[in-house]
């Protein structure tokens, strides 16, 4: 099994490689930064202990890591897993660092995470598990120090119940200072949430996959999509390129896929997933190998990590591959990749509206002041679409890949932050 935090820096030290000659007059002090940028500035674990419904106590384990601050806050999701680890929280916190610094947003890198199905608790126990989470994490997470969000199997009821538990926690203390709800993002339009953040990560990748439409002068009616993963993400993005035009062939769950020729409508097949429990009869059955190596322009895994891989990654027949899931191509896959001349643009730059929006949420928490669905939307669009023309103008003077493209700037700017700080 691949360890996605030994991916992390594989894909660091790569791109240290390409970025050190820049540094030439501070070498010593650019070394030191990336020896750093290796590991989070600190890693909390612990075992919640929760009463079930039947009245037994239960324990999970739940980590959160801060990578890095250097450029603002630490910022990241929370995701509920039964996959969860250390070295996963690690390694996406990390991500979380680049993905923030990709944009230009003002935070750093965090991810939490809890080794749960949240498919097997009952809603009251997943309310005391998020709750037990965020009173062990009160004094560690605050506008101005760690802001938490949704990420796998997390959602904006999860966010409503966890900035209760923290104003009620620190409440009890007289600790708040700034507005609670500038503590998390991603919370409910009802309690301090912005319009557009649910939709936010696959409209983003929509916004890069145009201006990767443009570049490659393909027309949207042409291109061929299957999406692996049909959560927040694989949904939103699913809806918005077909509304833009595209033809979205194929999409899958963990049961697996379901492939319609000529193209499928995503409302119609989430209205199945929740009749039905899964996509996988809404039209030809697939099973999520078949999905990734299937004869598409674009695939889009938009799940988790490792799904390619040294293994699959020779079968993949798709032209470009957009990661809208994080750390989804394992170093390994993306020499495979870059060999057979597949284009990738790499997670931290696809998926990047969702945190962008977030920091939006967050700003207005701050001011008090809520924007409109267009201002949202209008404000997401300009930061998306100059975040994939830098990677890309890179990408041709470097001749180096999407991803290698995308690091060479979000490195160099958390690079430049840290040594101006003298760390
Ligand atoms: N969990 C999302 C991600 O991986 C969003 C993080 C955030 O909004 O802070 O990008």
């Amino acid at each position: 099994m691949n360890n996605p935090h030994q991916n992390a820096i594989a894909q660091l030290n790569q791109v240290a490689l390409l970025l050190r000659p820049n540094y030439s007059a501070r070498s010593k002090d650019f070394d030191r930064v990336i020896k750093r940028l290796a590991e989070p500035d600190r890693v909390l674990k612990t075992q919640l202990k929760i009463t079930m419904d039947d009245g037994s106590a239960k324990k999970f384990m739940a980590f959160r890591a801060q990578h890095n601050n250097a450029r603002g806050p630490y910022k990241g999701g929370i995701r509920f897993h039964q996959s969860v680890s250390e070295v996963e929280v690690k390694a996406l916190s990390t991500w979380m660092t680049w993905k923030c610094a990709v944009t230009g947003i003002p935070y750093g890198g965090s991810k939490g995470g809890i080794v749960v199905n949240p498919r097997e608790l009952s809603v009251a126990e997943l309310e005391r598990l998020s709750r037990a989470y965020v009173r062990w994490l009160a004094t560690k997470i605050g506008p101005w120090i760690d802001v938490p969000a949704p990420d796998v199997n997390t959602t904006g009821q999860i966010m409503a119940w966890m900035v209760d538990e923290y104003q009620q926690t620190l409440g009890k203390q007289d600790l708040i200072q700034e507005n609670p709800l500038a503590t998390f993002t991603g919370k409910p339009l009802e309690l301090g949430g912005s319009q557009g953040r649910e939709e936010a990560t696959g409209l983003g990748g929509v916004f890069v996959l145009k201006k990767l439409t443009k570049a490659l002068k393909l027309k949207p009616e042409t291109v061929t999509i299957a999406v692996q993963g049909f959560g927040n993400v694989g949904f939103w993005f699913a809806k918005h390129a077909v509304d833009q035009g595209y033809q979205v062939v194929a999409v899958s769950d963990s049961k697996g896929g379901t492939y319609v020729k000529g193209g499928l409508d995503p409302v119609k097949v989430l209205a199945h997933k929740k009749k039905q429990g899964s996509v996988v009869d809404f039209g030809k059955p697939l099973t999520n190998e078949e999905l990734l190596e299937l004869e598409v322009d674009l695939l889009v895994p938009a799940a988790l990590e490792n799904v390619i891989h040294k293994d699959n990654a020779a079968k993949i027949k798709a032209r470009a591959i957009m990661e809208m899931g994080n750390g989804p191509t394992t170093p390994e896959a993306d020499e495979i990749l870059a060999k057979n001349k597949v284009l990738l643009i790499p997670d931290v730059l696809a998926n990047s509206g969702g945190v962008t929006v977030s920091y939006f949420e967050w700003v207005q928490n701050l001011q008090g002041y809520y924007w409109t669905h267009k201002e949202v939307i209008g404000k997401l669009q300009p930061l998306m679409e100059k975040a994939f023309d830098e990677m890309w103008a890179t990408k041709e003077k470097h001749q180096v890949d999407g991803r290698m493209a995308t690091y060479i700037t979000a490195v160099q700017r958390v690079v430049d932050a840290m040594l101006l700080r003298g760390n």
